[in-house]
């Protein structure tokens, strides 16, 4: 991974490749700010900059044998930590300790794929079916093992962390004697979505380095070039994806028209025909989603609501809807004033906190399902 595989984020690349250049690489250093924007890319490609043979002056080199090596992900100075746990399918004795360790080639596998892969979707390759992933106790102590050794070939060792907000209190107590003081060139680099869930002392020990979400102008110009799209069309993604490239690439694939935009549309249609039966088929749909997915769901449909609402109120230059979204937008609109919507984001974000507690996902959408029944009774149209 190179600075210049990465999307945008010029003054994060400027920043990092003089801190390079001074000699003042700082021994851990916290990357925080949306999903999508390149955290974890950005991660990968400082690490790969500081262990380079030949960089030149603002990336690495690209062709030197450290760098072929992290260009596969197989550099014995880079090392991971990650959220995992069992998944259903194992047997008991499986069960015990799984550590980021049983699932580096899936992980190398995925990072190859593509960068910007989501917390949901690194899960579901991992078959977590109504998980999430944590990092022990133990995964703590395999990085300290890891960083006590010396460095295979590079002057410098790196371990990354990503979502350190998945550490428990004795995880991350563990690790903080190792963060503050770490061996001599060594590099903490910590990536998190949800920083104010790291524990305090060791966001303290950490420099932070904050991701704006990415500009327009940077998304479209990568869409342009990685998926030949037309410009206009660029355009239009990346206004949807409002600095989320992970999101413009799905819109590029073609996954548009998603599973949770077309389940919404669903729920909207069953609770204004009043359709019970049919609304409780739905939540058993979503209740057999996994957790994140559930998650995902309801963010979906505030995303949606806010959006018809935004047509409703004929405010069309802050819409943000493209292609099928926006052809049902149009159509539904005029049953979303904001009345009427300032009573469905509450429904969905207590929703949304519900499923965060581990609630039970089918009690959960049951009863969301029959609050928005009742909010979403047809309004009159006057004769
Ligand atoms: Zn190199």
């Amino acid at each position: 991974m190179q600075f210049k595989d990465i999307v945008g984020q010029p003054d994060v690349k400027q920043r990092l490749t003089k801190a390079y250049k001074e000699k003042r690489i700082p021994h851990a250093i916290i990357f925080t700010g949306p999903a999508g924007t390149g955290k974890l890319a950005m991660a990968i490609a400082f690490a790969q900059m500081v262990c380079c043979q030949n960089p030149t002056q603002n990336d690495s080199c690209g062709t030197c044998p450290s760098c072929k090596k992290y260009a596969k992900i197989i550099h014995p100075d880079l090392h991971f930590a990650f959220p995992v746990n069992e998944s259903k399918k194992e047997s008991a004795d499986d069960k015990v300790s799984k550590s980021s360790g049983d699932h580096l080639s899936k992980w190398r596998e995925c990072l190859l794929e593509n960068p910007y892969f989501t917390e949901a979707e690194w899960y579901e390759s991992i078959g977590l079916d109504n998980k999430q992933g944590i990092i022990s106790v133990s995964e703590s102590s395999e990085v300290i093992k890891k960083i006590s050794l010396k460095s295979f070939e590079s002057e410098y060792k790196t371990m990354i962390i990503w979502l350190p907000e998945r550490m428990n209190v004795n995880a991350s107590n563990r690790l903080l004697k190792l963060i503050e003081e770490p061996p001599l060139n060594t590099l903490f680099i910590l990536v998190s979505e949800d920083p104010n869930l790291v524990i305090k002392t060791i966001l303290s020990r950490c420099q932070l380095i904050r991701f704006a979400p990415l500009t327009r102008e940077s998304v479209s110009s990568a869409l342009i070039e990685r998926y030949q799209l037309s410009p206009a069309k660029a355009q239009e993604y990346s206004r949807v994806a409002n600095g989320n490239y992970a999101i413009a690439q799905n819109l590029a694939k073609g996954d548009n028209d998603s599973i949770y935009f077309l389940m919404f549309r669903d729920i909207m249609r069953l609770c204004f025909q009043r359709d019970v039966p049919g609304a409780l088929e739905w939540v058993e749909k979503a209740a057999a989603l996994n957790r994140e997915r559930q998650k995902e769901l309801l963010t979906e449909a505030l995303r949606l609501t806010r959006e018809s609402m935004v047509l409703n109120s004929k405010m069309d230059d802050i819409a943000y809807l493209a292609g099928e979204e926006l052809q049902f937008g149009e159509r539904f609109a005029p049953q979303m004033p904001p009345d009427r919507a300032m009573q469905v984001y509450p429904l969905l974000n207590s929703a949304i906190n519900d499923i965060a507690r581990n609630g039970n996902g089918q009690i959960i959408f049951t009863d969301t399902v029959l609050k928005l029944l009742k909010v979403m009774f047809p309004i009159k149209t006057l004769p």
